[in-house]
């Protein structure tokens, strides 16, 4: 009979030291992307997996959490429990969500599952392999969540062609394309370290308590179920980049280029977030200042970062900047999302009274002064003349981060940050010095971003007018103001009907 291992020797035996010595085709055709790069690994070995997590025991924990998360999304369904939502607005800051992040998750399933096949480490290659298996879980249940509101409101019918196609989800979508299209050790930097080690806090949990002070269950529900496996994620990160600084001193100057990239551009996702705080959350919980003070200023720049300074890494000036530009960016986006709402798979509105109130007193030195007085505006503009601001035209991208170049300059917000360069004959902008740095990098790279706008004067985009290229996005009712919308003619019958 044969003898039962312990669990550490079945770890071992099934997920370490797996590797071999190749006899029929050399190592660099096994493994041929793990070098381009430029990092030098000199032993393998000596990357850690503190998880040890077995495979029998990874799929007996995940099947526990699914069967979970699936009874209270049904119990949700069944008692109709959307209803209990704080407003019929909230609905919009999920359409954001479920349209530009759910679909990174599944793009993550993707990038996990190239490095755990790319590097020659069977450790790594394991852990990776859950990785990949947990975004593709993250990818089902934030779809299943979807369908739910999907049945009740507009905006979510199409998650995966508006992801391809609209304009402001090329901002997520082209962070990950990036990341994909770098080689797998600045994927690892990217997503396993930036992202998952340093911003995912900064994302996900604002989001997730902001669901649930909002009465939404199903997403709390999703987020609880997919922070569990967070953990893991960000300690494949912290070892990874703990690996590469101490296996060549070499691989410093690489990996202080990526981090600066990458902080930026993750920093520049995050916005999304920042939206949803200050702007589509009815029941506000911080403000986004606040919530980047706390998860990025605190834990990230003078926690995380400085834990990597005896490595010799130093502070990140993007890092710097996104912490003074705290005062601006976030207004500045939701203002090109509310006068771009024609052409939007969510509504938006003008804040009224109170919650411009609230914004000033979170933002003292630049709201009072600088934002309210054009609400006010568009608020007149429709109380007097009945007109809903919409800005007729189509804004210039960044060539980089794909946002609209929008961005005002903290220190004087009346100037715009406007950046440019010339590449082969070709002028190419930018929203900031940071993506301006990206680009004059790898120019090669960037001058093939697919640009939202770019196609649309292309004519790639289902034709030269705005219902042309909305038809062609896949709308059916989801745009203009929420006021104006069967959203909100809906929210007021069904509540109308609920306490009759
Ligand atoms: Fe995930
Ligand atoms: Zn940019």
């Amino acid at each position: 009979m044969r003898k039962r291992l312990s669990l550490r020797e079945l770890y071992r035996a099934s997920t370490y030291e797996l590797e071999w010595e190749p006899t029929y085709v050399k190592k660099e055709e096994a493994f041929p992307y793990h070098e381009y790069e430029g990092i030098k690994v000199t032993d393998w070995g000596k990357w850690e997996d503190p998880f040890r997590m077995t495979h029998e025991a990874y799929v007996k924990l995940q099947a526990e959490k699914d069967k979970i998360f699936y009874s209270v999304l049904d119990s949700f369904a069944q008692t109709q429990s959307f209803l209990n939502l704080s407003d019929g607005r909230y609905v919009n800051a999920l359409k954001l969500f479920f349209t530009g992040v759910t679909p990174l998750e599944y793009m993550a399933h993707r990038g996990h599952a190239l490095v755990s096949r790319a590097f020659p480490s069977s450790r790594i290659g394991f852990s990776a392999f859950c990785q990949s298996l947990d975004e593709l879980r993250h990818t089902q249940t934030q779809l299943h969540t979807a369908s739910l509101y999907n049945q009740y409101f507009h905006g979510l019918h199409s998650i995966r062609r508006m992801h391809d196609r609209v304009w402001y989800l090329s901002v997520p979508k082209s962070y990950f394309d990036d990341a994909h299209t770098g080689g797998p050790f600045e994927y690892m930097t990217a997503i396993s370290f930036s992202f998952e080690y340093a911003l995912t806090n900064l994302l996900f949990v604002p989001f997730m308590s902001g669901a649930g002070y909002n009465n939404d269950q199903p997403t709390v529900n999703f987020g609880f179920s997919a922070q569990s496996d967070e953990a893991r994620h960000m300690t494949l990160g912290a070892s990874f980049i703990r690996f590469v600084l101490e296996q060549h001193e070499d691989n410093l100057p690489i990996v202080q280029e990526w981090l600066e990239k990458w902080m930026w551009r993750g920093y520049r996702v995050t916005l999304l977030a920042g939206v949803l705080m200050d702007y589509f959350l009815p029941k506000k919980l911080m403000s986004w200042k606040e919530a980047l003070e706390l998860y990025f200023e605190q834990q990230v720049v003078n926690g995380l970062m400085r834990d990597l300074e005896p490595y010799g890494v130093k502070p990140l000036k993007s890092a710097e900047y996104a912490l003074k530009e705290v005062l601006t960016a976030v207004h500045d986006v939701y203002w090109v999302l509310f006068s771009f709402t024609h052409a939007a798979a969510f509504h938006t509105w003008i804040p009224d009274e109170e919650h411009l109130d609230w914004l000033c007193e979170k933002y003292p030195d630049t709201f009072p002064q600088h934002y309210r007085p054009r609400w006010e505006k568009v608020r007149e503009m429709r109380e007097k003349n009945g007109v809903r601001f919409y800005y007729p035209g189509l804004p210039q991208l960044c060539t980089v981060c794909q946002f609209p170049v929008l961005f005002v300059n903290p220190d004087d917000p009346r100037k715009f940050v406007f950046r440019y360069s010339v590449y082969r004959g070709e002028i190419y902008h930018f929203c900031s010095d940071f993506c301006k740095w990206i680009f004059d990098r790898e120019p090669e790279k960037y001058i093939q971003s697919w640009l939202p706008v770019h196609e649309i004067y292309a004519g790639r985009c289902g034709g030269p007018t705005v219902a042309d290229v909305l038809a062609w996005y896949g709308f059916e009712g989801d745009n203009m103001d929420y006021f104006e919308s069967e959203d909100y003619r809906n929210w007021v019958e069904w509540h109308k009907a609920a306490t009759a």
